[in-house]
């Protein structure tokens, strides 16, 4: 048995199982053996009922002893099955799975992990993790820890289980991806024991021991692609050399509106150094929402210009795109800069205006959306590439407008506030300028989250507002109509609030299905301030900045992660009045409503970030899945920092030493085979 053998060549498993382990998408023995448990039943800790805990997270193993399902209201079902032991009694509630009601029959043992409450008259947990014990006497050993894995209907435990020891009893060999000197160095234990153990642990120990192993090795092959990528990005090509700033730029610098924060000053100093040097720029600027990450991109595209060449300001939208041209107009034509707009919705002859204009050279600056990256479009001497909002973009897109060029300067805008550890896990081949603080004199928004029930007065508040001669932004989750079920849809709510409660105001709906034109003009009414209420699905997310809106109602609040709700509410409290965000969530669940209620007392992106990765995963984070860098199969982001560290180290070692480089390079190649070929534009 080898490491890269069917599946099928395992006892037991033919064409049919072999399907449905793929659906699990395990096609041959390294699959599964990196099918890590997702967690252990640690039967040498379960307790007697009696002597849990109320709040820790416990494991019970009991007889079913009554099954029952109820509807308190609708849209609500809850299945409540009492589980009894030799020592007491306990209910478990599932909330609206009333799948598992079939699974859950008198007398059956159930081993079940979860949080301990104390209802009225008996303990209980809910929705517990848990597993049938059918056949108890052959399944059950006692004092074991045990894996448990994502099973499905048809490859159930018990298969994954046996399949994983079959193969782990037969295997003889599983190739090492980590060199010696590595292994020896961090005292890591070799890959056959760490598989052993992470699927059968004899004991906690050594289940720590072999799980820091994998992790390590995971992290430990990411960072040397991202170490060896930027290595080669930064000594195969020579970048441009940007003179020190001269005229133009001081001239621009000069008459800006504001003066930069400390922090804008230091980011443009690193971004301006970086363009000074014959390597190519490979930047990322950090900077939450507001924070005036604009003007820094301005600078840094008039600089390029300075020194003959084009500059390319690449954003996600088409609104985020006019808005930009617009104040790129407004500061820089007055210095005989030429900027241009390419977004798709132009009109046939506009852009081939456009694309002639930039490959003859008679656009400095030219901003747009994806159109930008199209085969049809060439620079006639592309200096720089800016892109904004970089989550909605991947790395290819990005390698695709930096091709353009010969080694153009690279600079990558977020708001996203992406957590430490993340950045280095996958903007590991960037540097990174942070800027933190706000501009000065904006007032921190309050936040408010309420129930359905209280439309109306919200609704009666944002008028009062409006009434004061601030604007209002109404935000509605997109939802396919098949969908439509609670949640309504931005229409509907476009028509009820613009018939009744906002019949004499004048009001607007943007969306995506609009035309450019259509979407042009809102924006702009709504930008002077004509439009004063703007009914909008999330195409107002990114970067749309109107001083003067200062409230912000979000529908359907529920169906957000944290981070999209501070994006979204990042486009109020941008000027000098207080701003309010009120989130609606349709949601009858207590722990959606806790993690929404954290957007109350927290303003600080990073932190909201965080907690949006704790309960979602960083698989569900912005861009993660763009990346293809990101299934981490066993490290987590947050537990594994100290590891990330070391793994960084040891691969910025191995990459600089020619020696071990030589030895090392094969696996790194084939382990990153779709992207070994494109990495000189990575
Ligand atoms: P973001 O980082 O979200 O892209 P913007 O660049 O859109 O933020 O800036 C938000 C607002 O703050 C803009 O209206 C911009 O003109 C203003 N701004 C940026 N920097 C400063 C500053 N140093 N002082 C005052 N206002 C600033
Ligand atoms: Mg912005």
């Amino acid at each position: 048995m080898r490491y890269n053998d069917s599946i099928q060549t395992i006892k037991g498993i033919g064409a049919v199982k072999a399907k449905y382990f793929k659906a699990l998408g395990i096609n041959n023995i390294e699959d599964i053996l990196t099918y890590y448990p997702k967690r252990y039943e640690d039967r040498t800790v379960i307790k007697p009922i009696s002597q849990l805990t109320i709040e820790n997270l416990e494991t019970i193993i009991g007889t079913i002893t009554n099954v029952q399902e109820t509807m308190p209201r609708r849209g609500l079902s809850i299945l409540k099955v009492l589980v009894k032991d030799s020592s007491g009694v306990i209910e478990l509630d599932w909330f609206n799975q009333k799948f598992l009601k079939s699974k859950m029959s008198i007398g059956s043992k159930i081993i079940a992990t979860g949080k301990i409450r104390a209802s009225y008259y008996r303990l209980s947990m809910n929705n517990p993790e848990f597993e049938i014990l059918d056949q108890v006497a052959k399944d059950f050993v006692p004092n074991a820890i045990l894996p448990v894995y994502s099973a499905n209907e048809r490859i159930t435990q018990k298969i994954l289980r046996n399949t994983m020891q079959e193969i782990l009893k037969g295997i003889k060999e599983v190739p090492e991806n980590l060199p010696v000197e590595v292994i020896k160095k961090f005292s890591l234990v070799d890959k056959i024991t760490s598989l052993q153990e992470i699927h059968f642990p004899k004991n906690k120990e050594s289940l720590l021991i072999a799980r820091h192993r994998l992790v390590f090795e995971e992290l430990f092959l990411i960072q040397c692609f991202l170490v060896y990528v930027k290595k080669i990005n930064s000594t195969r090509h020579k970048g441009i050399k940007h003179l020190l700033d001269s005229k133009l730029s001081q001239a621009v610098y000069k008459m800006l509106p504001f003066s930069l924060t400390k922090d804008q000053k230091k980011a443009w100093c690193e971004i301006k150094a970086d363009m000074e040097r014959d390597i190519p720029m490979q930047r990322l600027l950090q900077g939450d929402v507001g924070s005036g990450k604009t003007i820094i991109a301005i600078l840094s595209l008039v600089k390029t210009v300075e020194n003959g060449y084009q500059g390319a300001f690449m954003v996600p939208t088409e609104i985020l795109a006019m808005q930009h041209y617009q104040v790129l107009i407004g500061l820089l034509s007055q210095h005989k800069i030429k900027v241009g707009m390419l977004v798709g919705s132009l009109k046939k002859n506009e852009k081939e205006a456009i694309v002639l204009a930039l490959a003859n050279g008679n656009i400095d600056i030219i901003v747009g959306t994806h159109a930008l990256i199209q085969e049809n479009i060439q620079f006639n001497n592309l200096g720089l590439v800016v892109t904004d909002e970089q989550h909605r973009f991947g790395v290819r897109q990005r390698a695709l407008l930096q091709e353009k060029g010969i080694s153009p300067d690279i600079l990558v805008m977020t708001a996203t506030p992406i957590p430490r550890t993340m950045t280095l896990t996958v903007y590991g081949d960037l540097d990174v300028s942070l800027i933190k603080e706000l501009p000065p004199g904006r007032k921190p928004i309050k936040s408010f989250l309420r129930t359905p029930d209280k439309r109306s007065l919200i609704y009666q508040f944002v008028l009062r507002e409006i009434e004061k001669g601030r604007q209002a932004y109404i935000v509605c989750p997109l939802i396919e109509s098949s969908e439509k079920i609670d949640t309504v849809s931005v229409t509907d709510i476009f028509d009820e609030l613009s018939s009744n409660i906002f019949k004499e105001v004048k009001c607007a709906l943007l969306h995506g299905k609009l035309s450019k034109d259509e979407k042009d003009t809102v924006m702009k009414e709504f930008y002077c301030g004509n439009i004063k209420v703007l009914v909008s699905t999330t195409v107002i997310e990114v970067g749309v900045n109107v001083p003067n809106a200062s409230v912000m109602v979000i529908e359907g609040a529920e169906r957000f992660g944290l981070s999209q709700l501070h994006q979204l509410r990042g486009r109020i409290g941008r000027g000098e009045y207080q701003s309010y965000c009120i989130l609606i969530s349709h949601s009858n669940s207590k722990d959606t409503f806790e993690r929404l209620s954290v957007m109350e007392s927290v303003s600080d992106g990073f932190i909201l970030a965080e907690e949006d990765l704790k309960l979602r995963g960083p698989g569900q984070f912005f861009g993660m899945r763009q990346h293809g860098l990101n299934d981490l199969k066993i490290a987590d982001i947050f537990l594994d920092t100290d590891t990330l560290l070391q793994a960084r180290l040891a691969a910025a070692e191995v990459i600089n030493d020619t020696l071990l480089f030589n030895k090392f390079e094969p696996i790194l190649k084939s382990h990153y085979k779709e992207y070994w070929e494109n990495i000189n534009f990575c």
